[in-house]
């Protein structure tokens, strides 16, 4: 059997028409039609960490902030331009009274005037299709920078720079139907046309954004296949929100430590999930982290990735929500609402789209939507081993991890609110 469910398509570029195209183009794309002569700006991250005194030398010379000039500044710049499809500033946006701090946004505009299309959703690896929507398609105007490392470990910023398409670069472009200020796409190496499914390579070209960017509110976050992602081209979002996310400030509970990096358990949030956090480069962490998702991808798991705290900590979320859907085990009242949980949905950023949702959203609500996206207990530890087999954690290892109990569970430090969570909601994750 093959497992389906209708939702509108996100339309994330405005040229992701259904009609075929025609010769010549004309639409100023990123395709062999279009690319001659085409110049993009260049921003070059160094990948690895300088001595302090370096540091102040090299960012005294830097001609561009990354996140303020040129994601965000570029983004309001296309903003100006009239390229998307709506104002998501003028978006009501609100704080869910509760001990959480759910958010909800609501945003009439981002699912209008498209039909709903069926998406396969029982295969989070499928090949990918040149007949359908891809990022070589958007215009121009919609791309904002290249994004890649830099050849002399030094940052820099090149304006206007020429596109080198045989080295494939990643770009930043414009979401043109935003759920945020700032929301953009990073698309790793773009013309290899890759699937969306993570690569070690392209997962730390992500973790690079996110510590170029350098801010608690600017996070990215990865959606596979069957856990909605509706574009088969390998992508990141982005966006900046600033205000701590509830699963941000849920409490984490030691597993162990692999090479470095501590992976824990997610507590007293409804969805299950691991936490990646520290190793001794930022490689190290996106090493595990890639290798996890490359496990989940293999055994055809549906998942979702937020990376937090500029890229030093990392959330991973296999879900059921789309197999559930499909199976027709979601009860009418949450389909009603039309909310797909993706990954910023399961972060605690709640996109609703009907006005009477946004007016009467409680903690209780919210809840209960992701509640029915976790995996169960039962079929979370099993992934759990899954991936840590993957990861080569023995499981020695992570027994010996859980012996140590009391002192492991631990709030993030910046929330000190978190502690006060524990124990109140009756349909919580078991410590
Ligand atoms: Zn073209």
């Amino acid at each position: 059997m093959m497992l389906k469910i209708k939702r509108v398509p996100t339309v994330v570029s405005n040229y992701q028409k259904e009609e075929a195209e025609e010769g010549g183009c004309g639409r100023n794309c990123l395709r062999s039609c279009c690319l001659p002569g085409a110049k993009l700006h260049m921003y070059a991250f160094k990948t690895a960490k300088k001595a302090v005194s370096d540091e102040i030398a090299a960012d005294s010379e830097l001609e561009v902030d990354f996140l303020d000039s040129l994601v965000l500044g570029e983004w309001e710049d296309r903003m100006q331009r009239g390229l998307f499809r709506y104002d998501v500033t003028a978006c009501e946006t609100k704080v869910i009274p509760g001990k959480y701090g759910f958010i909800a946004q609501l945003n009439e505009g981002r699912h209008l005037k498209k039909r709903p299309t069926e998406f396969r959703v029982d295969k989070v690896l499928q090949p990918f299709d040149e007949s359908k929507f891809n990022f070589t398609k958007v215009g121009q105007e919609e791309v904002i920078f290249q994004f890649g490392a830099s050849d002399d470990n030094d940052v820099h910023f090149f304006p206007n720079a020429p596109i080198d398409v045989d080295n494939s670069p990643s770009v930043v472009a414009i979401n043109v139907s935003p759920i945020e200020y700032g929301h953009v796409l990073l698309i790793p190496r773009i013309f290899e046309c890759l699937p969306q499914r993570i690569d070690r390579e392209s997962f730390l070209l992500a973790l690079h954004m996110a510590e170029e960017a350098g801010s608690p509110y600017f996070r990215l976050g990865y959606n596979s296949l069957g856990a909605f992602a509706t574009i088969n081209h390998l992508h990141f979002q982005a966006y900046y929100l600033a205000t701590p996310f509830p699963i941000e400030k849920a409490p984490t509970k030691k597993i162990t430590t692999t090479n470095g990096v501590k992976i824990s358990h997610i507590l007293n949030y409804p969805v299950r999930g691991l936490v990646f956090e520290g190793g001794d480069s930022l490689e190290g962490l996106s090493d595990i982290v890639s290798d996890s998702c490359i496990c989940l991808q293999e055994n055809n798991i549906p998942y979702n990735v937020l990376i937090s705290d500029s890229g030093k900590r990392v959330f991973l979320l296999p879900q059921c929500y789309a197999e559930k859907q499909a199976l027709g085990e979601v009860s009418s009242e949450l389909l009603d609402t039309q909310v797909n949980p993706a990954v910023w949905e399961i972060s605690g950023h709640m996109v609703l789209k009907r006005k009477e949702d946004y007016e009467g959203a409680s903690e209780e609500n919210a809840w209960r939507l992701l509640a029915e996206v976790s995996l169960s207990e039962e079929r979370f530890e099993e992934v759990k081993e899954l991936i840590f087999e993957a990861i080569s954690c023995t499981v020695s290892e992570v027994a010996a991890a859980m012996t140590t109990t009391e002192e492991s569970v631990s709030s993030h430090q910046s929330h000190e609110d978190s502690d006060t969570i524990k124990g109140s909601h009756p349909a919580m994750v078991p410590v």
